[in-house]
């Protein structure tokens, strides 16, 4: 009896630390591919990059959690392959461990941006702690950032530089920002919001590389002009780490398949986090999120499942992000939306939206408006699950408190 979690980010963690709650009692092998302990990845493009928490304050459990849990520790140590008939996995040291059960938590890599100019200094991903200990020195103030990509890494990243009195510029390819994630009157807010705080933003932008000597100066437009930048930072969106999977013979599709406790193709194989396409039973279809919530809950079906009480994974996706001094939160993952509510006024840095699809509230999307949204998350799941809710009118009305919605 073993299990061997590979990966040791937060889905590989939360499998751990639930393993052990669930009463598993025989060895647990930690397989990751960075020189660090599992820790947390949001502050890396918030407080870590803005040098407002220390780096101690990253980890997600300290050194002491791994050996009084004993948890055998194989850092700094990619897992090559996962040999599924004869139940082992080959790491890059040379060693080859035998498991009951192994648990793929792999996460997901940043997207390449490949055009000329690529390999000068001081153009950067945004992943790990690593990368940030490398860009940081650079960020100072009257110093000029260039962000491509205007999603979540891009923007997080460009409010911290804006906030330093960088000069900041950020360049999305699609017609506005946060296209994958959110409604285009959040695009629109966030457009505003950084424009307040001194941000350039160029959406349907086409850059075609970078130049400088050394060290990036620029980067070229397809139309010929060169935008000034002392540092470049790409955040165009992940690729899931599925390719161990893949060779194993598991089934992939836009991520490793897992059932709703993250069993894979392979009964002895699990898998968690973002390398997963997951069937959402609330929502009614599969899909590949990427998230810290979602790492933590599938970590937690997995473990269940293992310890032979399965609990599937069952939850409304949920999202933040923090910028400036705004926190944006996101329930639901509507594919469809046939009505949308207002609640206060989105002129200003307070309010929320509300999404149906048929008479079904599907999603929520909230500026400071934490009550609106731990209510708007209950009442999405009551809504999925056929219960009638709220009519949209009291949504909107500001006279009505949100605890009052679930009464
Ligand atoms: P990860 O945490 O990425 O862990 C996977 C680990 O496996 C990595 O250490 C990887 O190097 C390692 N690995 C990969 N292949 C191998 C191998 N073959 N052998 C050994 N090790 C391997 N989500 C939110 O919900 N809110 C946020 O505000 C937020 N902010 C973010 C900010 C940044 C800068 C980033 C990068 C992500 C952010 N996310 C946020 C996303 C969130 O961090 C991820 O969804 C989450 O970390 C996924 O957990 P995971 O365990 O699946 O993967
Ligand atoms: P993302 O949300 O996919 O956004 C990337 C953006 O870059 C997309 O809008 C994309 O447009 C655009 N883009 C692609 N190629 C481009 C190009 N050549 N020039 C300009 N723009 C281009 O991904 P991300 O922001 O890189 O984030 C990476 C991961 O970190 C994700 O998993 C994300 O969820 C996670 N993360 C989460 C948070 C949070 O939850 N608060 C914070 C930071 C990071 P197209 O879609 O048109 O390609």
């Amino acid at each position: 009896m073993s299990v061997v979690v590979i990966g040791a980010g937060q889905a590989a963690l939360q499998t751990i630390i639930s393993l052990r709650q669930g009463g598993y009692e025989a060895a647990i092998t930690l397989v990751g591919d960075e020189a660090y302990l599992p820790y947390q990845r949001p502050p890396l493009s918030k407080a870590y990059l803005s040098g407002k928490m220390e780096r101690e304050r990253l980890f997600l459990k300290p050194d002491a959690f791994y050996t009084d849990n004993q948890v055998t520790l194989k850092l700094d140590t990619r897992a090559d392959s996962l040999d599924a008939a004869a139940k082992s996995v080959t790491l890059s040291n040379g060693e080859t461990l035998a498991y009951e059960y192994a648990v793929i938590a792999t996460g997901s890599r940043p997207r390449l941006l490949d055009v000329p100019g690529r390999q000068l200094d001081n153009i950067f991903d945004l992943r790990g702690m690593a990368d940030i200990d490398a860009m940081q020195p650079l960020f100072v103030e009257g110093k000029k950032l260039l962000v491509v990509g205007g999603g979540y890494i891009g923007l997080e990243a460009a409010a911290v530089a804006a906030a330093m009195g960088m000069r900041v510029h950020v360049l999305e390819a699609a017609p506005r920002l946060l296209a994958r994630v959110a409604e285009p009157e959040i695009s629109a807010f966030y457009t505003r919001l950084h424009k307040d705080n001194g941000v350039t933003l160029v959406t349907d932008s086409q850059m075609t590389g970078f130049v400088g000597d050394n060290a990036v100066r620029g980067v070229e437009m397809a139309d010929g002009s060169v935008i000034d930048a002392d540092i470049v930072i790409t955040g165009i969106g992940i690729l899931p780490n599925i390719e161990i999977a893949e060779a194993a013979g598991l089934t992939v599709e836009n991520g490793i398949v897992v059932n709703e406790v993250g069993q894979t193709s392979d009964a002895h194989i699990f898998a968690a986090g973002d390398c997963t396409s997951h069937p959402n039973d609330l929502l009614g279809h599969t899909m590949r999120l990427e998230s810290v919530p979602n790492a933590i809950e599938q970590g937690k079906a997995v473990a269940s499942a293992i310890c032979g009480a399965p609990k599937p994974y069952h939850q409304v996706p949920w999202f933040w992000s923090d910028q400036y001094d705004v926190k944006l939160q996101i329930a639901g993952v509507p594919l469809e939306i046939d009505q949308k509510v207002l609640r206060g006024d989105d002129s200003t840095n307070s309010f929320a939206w509300f999404y149906f699809t048929g008479d079904k509230l599907t999603g929520v999307t909230a500026v400071n408006r934490p009550a609106e949204f731990m209510a708007g998350r209950m009442l999405i799941e009551k809504s999925l699950k056929g219960e009638a809710i709220a009519d949209p009118a009291k949504l909107a009305d500001e006279a009505m408190k949100p605890k009052e919605w679930l009464a």
